[in-house]
């Protein structure tokens, strides 16, 4: 191996030399040229360190430190090696990065642990290839199969299944061999978004992965000449929509501050400067977490939608495509963090997560925790995203404790 990393902050520079882009930042995508070559790398420098490496059937690398017991539960830490295009050094890099240090750590001080540990580098979470997203740890937990990529092309049409097989896994064997002795996970990650940074505050212990709910909105009017159409006379969905989104907003700001929705996407029809539009279509993502209070919000809005529509004799179309429950994080597993954070005088921060995570998949299986040390500026999926190495080391300190009182 040529260079083999020296501490945290050496290694995401030199995991963010696989697929580094002019920007600054990283483009990983899955099955990729510099996707195999950071997998092929991590397991090479986790070869060096002492811990036995593999690969399972999709291309999810783990290292283990085995307590000389098969038979024995395992704790698993780690966390994604893909990227989205032009993302960052840090997001998914990180956890698994000091998910490598921890363990070497602990095995240098202590030696054999009395229940297995393992680090995990998922092969992919973020979607961005792929329409598809936490495959690795989906895979791993059960709740996908091999049927969900089955006819799953990428931008370029390439089938899921020949990139998968291009870069040397695939379907060995026709059902994913899941494994029943994950006892735990732990992902560490940058938070990617302000809260910690704007408090001051170095930990983010998450207490729940938020709900999220995507709609389809689609209103339909009638186009019309801009100069000849009197305004009694038109019927004009983005006049609508315009009022619809203004409700939405305002809705959401009665509702509780955990509530966040965003419209992000608008299409006009026929987008011209002189013509009334007879269609828009709008985006709308919702996030809460405590599903009864999304449910409701959502509710209502779908119903203000439909009354708002109809007096205006508008036709609407409401579409759910995409729901996620929100998911718990375990409370012994953050009492644990926050016990560890108190004992350190580190200043931690008991808050949710907005973004999805690989660990709303473990969470399904096990017992499971994601902790967060601060993102600057709250910027991430972006060159741009930075957390200084103090930080960085700081989050490593309370994994390394937290394995320790775990696993010896
Ligand atoms: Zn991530």
């Amino acid at each position: 191996m040529s260079h083999v990393p020296a501490n945290l902050a050496d290694a995401i520079e030199w995991l963010s030399s696989f697929g580094a882009v002019s920007e600054g930042g990283v483009t990983r995508l899955l099955y990729s040229k510099a996707w195999k070559e950071a997998q092929q790398s991590l397991k090479e420098w986790m070869d060096e360190l002492g811990f036995q490496t593999y690969y399972d059937s999709i291309g999810n690398l783990f290292g283990r430190l085995s307590c000389g017991n098969s038979m024995s539960p395992t704790i698993l830490v780690g966390s994604h090696v893909d990227s989205v295009t032009l993302g960052g050094k840090y997001d998914g890099a990180y956890g698994i990065l000091a998910g490598i240090l921890a363990l070497s750590y602990l095995k240098q001080q202590f030696g054999e642990p009395k229940v297995n540990l393992e680090i995990v580098s998922l092969c992919e979470e973020e979607g961005s290839r792929f329409p598809i997203a936490c495959f690795g740890s989906g895979m791993m937990t059960g709740v996908y199969t091999f049927r969900d990529i089955e006819g799953l092309k990428d931008s370029e049409g390439t089938s899921f299944e020949s990139a998968m097989k291009e870069a040397g896994f695939g379907f060995a064997n026709p059902e994913y061999l899941r494994r029943n002795d994950i006892d735990r996970f732990v992902e560490l990650h940058i938070e990617q978004g302000p809260t910690l940074e704007k408090l001051q505050k170095s930990i983010g212990i998450v207490q729940t992965i938020v709900g999220q709910k995507r709609f389809m909105i689609t209103v339909n009017g009638e186009s019309n000449h801009a100069g000849t159409t009197l305004m009694k006379w038109r019927k004009d969905p983005l006049r609508s929509a315009a009022a619809m989104i203004d409700d939405l907003y305002n809705l959401a700001e009665g509702f509780d501050e955990n509530l966040v929705t965003t419209v992000g996407q608008l299409l006009v029809e026929p987008n011209v400067s002189n013509v009334i539009p007879n269609q828009v279509v709008f985006t709308v993502d919702a996030r809460h977490p405590t599903e009864a209070v999304l449910n409701s919000y959502c509710e209502q809005f779908s119903s203000r939608f439909m009354e708002m529509a109809k007096q205006k004799g508008l036709n609407i179309e409401i579409e759910k495509w995409h729901e996620v429950q929100p998911v718990q994080m375990d409370v012994k597993l953050n009492e644990m963090i926050q016990d560890i954070c108190t004992n350190r005088n580190i200043g931690y921060h008991v808050m949710n997560s907005g973004a999805g995570h690989d660990a709303q998949l473990f969470a399904g299986i096990c017992p499971t925790t994601i902790l967060f040390v601060p993102s600057k500026g709250g910027i991430s999926h972006s060159p741009l995203e930075y957390t200084s190495n103090n930080e960085l080391e700081t989050g490593l300190d309370v994994l390394i404790e937290l394995l320790h009182q775990l696993a010896y």
